[in-house]
């Protein structure tokens, strides 16, 4: 652990740097180049503290010391579901705010679902977060750092083996941007973390292995084609016709799905990518005949690929989910009228995990935030990376 407070007036938060950042930072201090790949080397195995950096000279170790200024929040739990294939984290910043982090493990999967915002502003009347309303944007580096945390536990084998399953990759495999907040509403700490995921002496995910998930900002979407990676784009639609998306999706009233549709297809016109239609079906809202004729349309329009989540039951929500006869009736009208469907599980639901559940345990009517996961507080020094000790 570093000894000396950071002191630096202009002390960063390592992870809200980019390369060429980390590089400016060490060049100011007069190391040579190498030396920034080192720091980013450690950054990348989630040692954030330039005091367990061993190959970095005594002198830079220190001056590093002044310079950083770790964000580093909080384990406040860490619940356990689906026989060890869910894990899901409720982390807390010095400020106060929460967020929650999902890692999802499949045979040779490692999937982390990330948040980008604490709360969200976009209000869909369906998702938890949503009813939060918006509290702050996440910084580059917290966002970053939720992938960081994942990776190391995975690698240093700090998550409790029992609750792992045997065929469990050592690494993440895949990132959704599919956690609370609205990513495109953040696009500086989103792109920032893209960058951090593909970069090949970073976390060296394919840009497959990546998807951001948007209710549907164009402008975002514009913006994210202008990355230049064939990022999958994952679209949620939930209505196909205006009239009920304004309901389901306020931000339809900004942009309407013919706007939608068009940004869609300009990404993947700039991508060559196939874009994924996100469709929550909710009982007796969304999952009639009409609906799914319209969304057949659209989804062969785009040559997208739809995936149906049943909705997640949450707190202060009227709706209910959908009955199975629905569900499957929904799925094979659309398959039916020639557009690509898949139904997917509703994992993480046991841990409060899945769509639309993460709530970071705030209280809903009051703001405040409720002692969340009671029971697993028993894990939290397991996660070692949060805790920054030596490198494995
Ligand atoms: N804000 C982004 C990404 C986070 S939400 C977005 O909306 O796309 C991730 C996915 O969970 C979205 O497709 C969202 O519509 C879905 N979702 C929200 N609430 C849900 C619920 N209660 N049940 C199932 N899915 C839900
Ligand atoms: Fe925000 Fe996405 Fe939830 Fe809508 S579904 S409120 S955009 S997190």
């Amino acid at each position: 652990m570093s000894t000396a407070p950071p002191s630096h007036p202009e002390a960063i938060d390592p992870y809200a740097l980019d390369r060429d950042g980390l590089a400016a930072v060490l060049a100011e201090l007069g190391a040579p180049a190498y030396r920034a790949r080192q720091v980013h080397a450690w950054l990348v195995r989630g040692v954030d503290d330039p005091e367990a950096m061993t190959d970095l000279p005594r002198d830079l170790r220190d001056q590093l010391g002044e310079r950083f200024a770790p964000a580093r929040p909080e384990l406040v739990a860490h619940t356990v579901a689906d026989d060890g294939h869910t894990h899901k984290l409720l982390l807390r910043y010095p400020d106060g705010e929460a967020i929650e982090t999902v890692l999802m493990l499949y045979p040779g999967r490692a999937t982390v679902c990330i948040s980008t915002q604490a709360g969200c502003a976009m209000g869909c009347p369906f998702c938890a977060t949503g009813q939060l309303g918006f509290r702050r944007q996440l910084t580059a580096g917290e966002v970053v750092r939720q992938v960081v945390v994942c990776d190391a536990a995975l690698r240093s084998g700090t998550i409790d083996a029992d609750s792992l399953p045997e065929d469990a990759p050592d690494h993440v495999t895949n990132v959704v941007f599919m956690g609370m907040g609205e990513p495109l509403a953040n696009l500086p700490a989103t792109l920032a973390t893209v960058g951090w995921l593909h970069d090949p002496e970073g976390f060296r995910l394919s840009a497959r292995g990546i998807t951001v998930s948007t209710v549907g900002l164009v402008p975002g979407i514009d913006k994210l084609a202008d990355v230049g990676l064939p990022v999958t784009l994952a679209v949620s639609l939930h209505a196909a016709t205006d009239e009920l998306r304004d309901e389901l999706v306020p931000v339809n009233r900004s942009h309407p799905l013919a706007e939608l549709e068009d940004a869609v297809r300009r990404y993947r016109d700039r991508t060559n990518r196939r874009v994924t239609i996100e469709w929550c079906l909710i009982g007796d809202v969304n999952d009639d005949a009409h609906q799914a004729d319209r969304l057949a349309v659209i989804a062969r329009r785009l040559r997208a690929h739809v995936n149906v989540i049943p909705m997640n039951p949450t707190p202060g929500v009227r709706w209910k989910e959908p009955s199975k006869r629905a569900t499957h009736a929904f799925v094979a009208r659309v398959r039916d009228r020639g557009a690509n469907i898949t139904l997917r599980d509703t994992r993480g639901r046991d841990a409060d995990a899945a769509c639309g559940q993460l709530l970071a345990s705030y209280d809903l009517g009051s703001g405040s935030r409720l002692p969340a996961a009671v029971g697993a507080a028993e894990r939290v020094d397991q996660l070692l990376p949060l805790r920054q000790g030596p490198a494995s």
